[in-house]
């Protein structure tokens, strides 16, 4: 589904990414960890094309956002980065909308949908993540927990193929992440397709079916959780598995 090849990218002198080559299949939840500034969330934000990258190959179900270091047009950009939906730690909820109006507003920008067919979707959605009752209130007015699920919610509206999280737990009291962390879960159980940028050692075990470890903007490895965590191959691995377990 997703195809990156070589993919490079710098600031000034600081490579953040150096030569990154990772697929992502159908289905696939690939939890991606690794030490802060290790090119985590530079990664990421390439796929969605918040960040330029500099060299390498990024393609989605069959199409090239950038081939080679050559960007597609604009239109297919547009297109193709569509198919994403993007969770970010800070939640980034439209403030001054409420949750309804949060998750209506991108579907009734670009989407050619009568506004019932949205209105519907998003009673839908939030009657799955068990939102419903809160469907007018402000961001403020929720909890973190609350946020991130709408969030989710969101990024659902667009009916990605593929949802990609940066850490959508880490600005979470302890005891908000489970009900972010189970609202992950099911989507996985739904065959949803991501990857998911987490300190959540016990989400990418018993969740991802991938795990790559990412440092100095480097994939060092990647596996199977049950590999990577219990034989790890290269001695950074095994020195961040230490720090972090
Ligand atoms: P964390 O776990 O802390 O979120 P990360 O693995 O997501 O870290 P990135 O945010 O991708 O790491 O950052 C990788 C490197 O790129 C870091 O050294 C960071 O300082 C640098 N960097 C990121 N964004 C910029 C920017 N806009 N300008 C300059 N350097 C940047
Ligand atoms: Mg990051």
């Amino acid at each position: 589904m997703i195809e990156v090849k070589n993919l490079k990218k710098s600031y000034g002198h600081l490579d953040v990414l150096k030569q990154i080559t990772f697929d992502v299949n159908k289905n696939d939840v690939v939890a991606v960890i690794g030490p802060s500034g290790s090119g985590k969330s530079t990664m990421l934000r390439s796929l969605v094309q918040l960040e330029t990258i500099d060299g390498g190959s990024i393609c989605v179900s069959g199409d090239y956002l950038v081939k080679d270091g050559v960007y597609s047009k604009p239109a297919d950009i547009k297109n193709i980065t569509a198919k994403m939906g993007m969770v970010f730690q800070h939640f980034n909820l439209f403030p001054h909308l409420t949750v309804k109006e949060n998750l209506e507003l991108a579907p009734k920008l670009v989407k050619k949908q009568a506004p019932s067919a949205i209105q519907q979707q998003s009673k839908d959605i939030l009657e799955k993540i068990g939102l419903s009752s809160h469907a007018n209130a402000y961001p403020s007015n929720l909890s973190g927990g609350q946020k991130q699920r709408v969030a989710i919610a969101r990024a659902l509206m667009m009916n990605p193929d593929i949802l990609l999280f940066d850490e959508p737990t880490s600005a979470l009291d302890p005891e908000l992440t489970g009900e972010v962390l189970q609202v992950m879960k099911d989507l996985a159980k739904e065959h949803m397709t991501m990857i998911v940028v987490t300190h959540e050692m016990g989400f990418a075990k018993e969740v991802a079916n991938r795990v790559i470890f990412m440092d100095n903007g480097e994939i060092v490895e990647s596996g199977h959780p049950a590999e990577l965590f219990e034989n790890p191959q290269h001695e950074r691995t095994k020195a961040f598995l230490n720090r972090s377990l």
